[in-house]
């Protein structure tokens, strides 16, 4: 153990102080407070220097891994690169020190933005109207089911109560639908991995809320019959609600919008490159068909005749007598530092550019795919979008499994892909390059990825043991996730 790895409460010592706190400006002194506010004993916190701090927060941010530590293939999640002007343009004083109650007339350009970024994402989804407020995509999710049920709903028709959801489904869309007070009807997929229209035209009936799917789906595939299961839906009177989270490969080349979809929502934390993990920040932007703008959740930015944008909805103001919105689904108008972001990345690629996000992200994942399929096992071996699904070592007779994999990949500084999901194969090995990585990159993965394959079949030991090089070794899954230790003091008590 090295000297720094130690607690930091270890390192402490009586009397020692890291932090240098100013006069209060006021004047006065912390026995000015009033007594009820003091407290009767001092917290217990180490003693210790500034360079101690400053080491401590330091080697722990060094035992974490991030994009811009290294290749991130997590399928599903997209993690590309995060620019660093957007940072810069979020820290920004005129956007960082303004009130979410500020009155209208002082905030114009931040609702420009507010403006500009949904019609941006308009313009690239095909949609005709957006709400930034929702705050992830499983937030978007029961945002654009709400928006869904008032549709019904307002023409009277109450007893739309099923979803369709395929089996291949991301688990956050039966849940979304659950939580929306929806009954989840799956559908299933084909042996080439799409849905099942055959499966799908019994599902088909007037108690049908909609379908959500999400295209190209989980296993990476674009469902070629698309049109024909929105119409099906459509004939039904139910509604299509896409799941944007695989959006990335389409950016620039097909649009949701045209393929029969009437509700979707949009990752910015995934597709527009605003940073993610760990649970947030996020951002769910929803966007709607010109029929369903009236239902978007408030508050919402509104333009008035004299072409001044106002803020309409706000919680605590009286509604309109003729407002339609689906309630409110955030305390005010979404995570605007990471709205900033997404519009910022926007901006900086440009109408010319955007365009270039889903061929290379495709590009890169086929090339990784088509690279590595004679070593693991391709269930489905078509063309894919931006992520693919390997099931396993090709050679399942040396023991080696996936999980064993993803702990070897991180020896060799690369983050795992995601594993056991989708969950229609039993070995997922989930992949995901993005294109903000170079082919050197590509090929370094590769390469990797081929000498697991080498050392599960000669010395499968290595790879069953992994990881030797990360601060802790493997851990117990089961006991980390069920019996958490989240202090130190437990840690010295266990
Ligand atoms: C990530 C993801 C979601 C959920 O999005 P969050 O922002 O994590 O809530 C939904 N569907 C799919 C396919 C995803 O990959």
């Amino acid at each position: 153990m090295k000297y720094y790895d130690k607690l930091i409460f270890e390192l402490s010592s009586e009397g020692r102080q890291g932090f240098s706190l100013p006069q209060p400006s006021y004047g006065g002194t912390t026995s000015d407070l009033p007594e009820n506010l003091r407290r009767a004993s001092s917290v217990s916190l180490p003693q210790v220097s500034e360079p101690d701090v400053v080491r401590h927060y330091t080697n722990l941010s060094n035992m974490n891994f991030g994009v811009d530590t290294g290749f991130y293939p997590l399928g599903s999640c997209t993690m590309k690169y995060n620019p660093k002007i957007n940072e810069e343009v979020a820290a920004m004083p005129a956007f960082k020190d303004i009130h979410p109650l500020q009155p209208s007339r002082t905030i114009q350009g931040v609702l420009t933005i507010y403006k500009e970024l949904s019609s941006s994402l308009s313009a690239i989804t095909g949609m005709s109207a957006f709400t930034l407020n929702p705050f992830a995509g499983a937030h978007g999710e029961l945002t654009g089911l709400m928006v869904m049920r008032s549709y019904h709903r307002s023409r009277g028709d109450f007893a739309r109560v099923k979803v369709i959801v395929p089996d291949s489904a991301h688990g956050t869309n039966p849940a979304s639908a659950a939580v929306c007070g929806l009954e989840v009807v799956q559908v299933k997929s084909t042996p080439q991995g799409t849905v099942d229209v055959e499966d799908l035209k019994p599902l088909l009936d007037d108690s049908v809320a909609g379908m959500m799917m999400t295209n190209p789906n989980t296993l990476g595939l674009f469902e070629p019959e698309i049109k024909e299961i929105a119409a099906l839906v459509h004939s039904c009177g139910g509604l299509m609600y896409y799941d944007g989270a695989n959006l990335n490969p389409l950016v620039g080349v097909v649009r949701p919008g045209d393929m029969g979809f009437d509700i979707m929502h949009i990752n910015l934390h995934k597709t527009f490159s605003t940073p993610h993990g760990g649970g947030g920040p996020g951002s769910g932007p929803v966007g709607v068909t010109k029929a369903l703008e009236a239902f978007l959740p408030n508050p919402k930015v509104v333009v008035t005749p004299e072409s001044y944008l106002k803020v309409y909805g706000r919680s605590g103001r009286p509604a309109e007598d003729d407002d339609m919105a689906a309630g409110q689904v955030s305390g005010f108008m979404g995570n605007f530092g990471v709205i900033l972001r997404a519009y910022t990345y926007i901006l900086m690629l440009g109408r010319e550019n955007v365009r270039k996000v889903g061929p290379l992200s495709t590009l890169s994942a086929n090339y990784i795919k088509e690279s590595l399929k004679d070593c693991y096992h391709l269930p489905i071996p078509s063309v894919c979008k931006h992520e693919f699904v390997f099931d396993g070592l090709e050679d399942k007779s040396t023991g080696v499994t996936t999980l064993d994999i993803a702990k070897r990949l991180l020896d060799y500084g690369f983050h795992a892909p995601t594993i056991y999901f989708p969950l229609l194969f039993h070995q997922s090995i989930m992949i995901e390059p993005t294109e903000t990585e170079s082919k050197e990159t590509l090929d370094a993965f590769i390469d990797v990825m081929r000498r697991i394959a080498v050392e599960a079949a000669e010395n499968p030991q290595t790879v069953l043991d992994a990881p030797h090089s990360t601060p802790v070794r493997r851990l117990d899954e089961t006991t980390a996730a069920r019996h958490p230790i989240l202090s130190y003091k437990n840690l010295i008590e266990e």
